[in-house]
């Protein structure tokens, strides 16, 4: 069997060691004589599986007692829409717009509020996250997209908001190092960057946030949150098996040095990879400096317009013939992308700097 190292930016790589776990107990999960896909939800077998994935969660972010962890699903994207829909009181929201996943969050909220966009990065294509030090006015929520996925930044300080709750769409960061919930109203992620196969949303929001009855008139009671976490997140059947990975990730992370030590481990690829692309005179990172994302590195060589097409498209072909795969930059950015998220080893980010070494020799 041949692994290969896998640089997608979402669904994206898993542990091997879950993966193997997760594969030995696939017939027979717990002594029950069954994979957790065909459990039901409400059972004696099923109850500590997701159990444990909370208790887990809780502990590795160190979550205060006044926050609730719920299993959703419809993706990170579904958020955009929940948040408004259950945080609107005064009806206007301050969003700060770094890219496509903020782009998203804003149209959608938009219908539901009006939206102030107090900061953007658009002007240089959001290769950089905008200063702001405090953020005023009556608004009910501020919205921030923590890690920008496509453009690579992340935020490396947090705005002051005073009494507005910060949101924040941490999906593809989440985990990767510590992070002080107490700062935050709400925290979402999409789970399949960092967490486990797509198909469950994590969503830890402050109690005092969960709405009695929603301002939005005839609101889908499946977009509720006061629904989810009256019901322990099986109102309806939860997405049973990426709960289970998802715990199984947890322990992973948890066996690695907790949040903590992922900070560590990633620090240590990203720093690798940007010195190499800052001290090459082939290629070069799209992000500024004090910007840049620890999770997701986009890059450029010298060459532009076609000569940039072809140089790019031999690239990521090459690539994959020496298993570095799915490598090719979003359209937006252009070139390349390696997105090395927690489970990403260093040997991995170290064999990717040997091909981009011999490439550029070679071009
Ligand atoms: C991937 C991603 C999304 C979309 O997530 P879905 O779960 O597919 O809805 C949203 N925001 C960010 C930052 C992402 O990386």
């Amino acid at each position: 069997m041949n692994r290969v190292y896998n640089f997608s930016a979402g669904p994206s790589q898993l542990p091997e060691e879950v993966l193997r776990e997760a594969a030995d107990e696939m017939l027979d999960c717990n002594g029950t004589g069954q994979s957790v896909m065909e459990m039901s939800h409400r059972s004696k077998a099923y109850e500590p599986i997701i159990k444990e994935c909370e208790a887990l969660v809780r502990e590795l972010m160190n979550i205060p007692a006044n926050y609730k962890v719920l299993f959703l699903q419809g993706g990170a994207s579904m958020q955009f829409a929940m948040v408004p829909m259950n945080l609107k009181k005064k009806g206007k929201a301050a969003y700060v717009n770094t890219g496509v996943w903020s782009k998203k969050a804003i149209s959608e909220a938009k219908k539901y509020l009006d939206v102030d966009v107090v900061a953007s990065s658009e002007d240089k294509n959001f290769n950089y996250i905008p200063k702001i030090e405090k953020i005023t006015g009556d608004y009910d929520y501020v919205h921030i997209t923590l890690n920008n996925t496509i453009m690579g930044t992340k935020w490396a300080y947090l705005p002051e908001t005073g009494d507005i709750p910060l949101v924040t769409d941490a999906s593809s960061c989440i985990f990767s190092e510590p992070l002080d919930v107490s700062k935050f109203g709400i925290i979402y992620a999409g789970a399949q960057k960092n967490l486990a196969p797509a198909g469950v949303t994590l969503v830890i929001i402050r109690e005092d946030l969960i709405p009695e009855t929603l301002p939005v008139e005839n609101t889908p009671t499946m977009l509720q949150y006061n629904i989810h976490s009256e019901n322990g997140s099986m109102y309806n059947t939860p997405p049973c098996y990426s709960i289970y990975m998802m715990g199984k990730v947890l322990k992973w992370i948890k066996a690695n040095g907790g949040a903590k030590g992922m900070a560590k481990r990633n620090i240590e690829k990203a720093e690798l990879l940007y010195n190499y692309l800052d001290s090459s005179n082939f290629y070069h990172a799209t992000v500024e400096k004090g910007s840049r994302s620890l999770m997701n590195v986009p890059f450029l060589t010298k060459y532009d317009g076609d000569k940039a097409t072809e140089i790019n498209k031999k690239f990521v072909t090459g690539a994959t013939a020496k298993g570095l795969v799915n490598l090719a930059g979003h359209r937006l950015v252009g070139g390349m992308r390696a997105s090395i998220y927690n489970a990403m080893s260093l040997e991995g980010v170290k064999a990717l700097i040997a091909y981009m070494e011999e490439f550029a020799k070679e071009n």
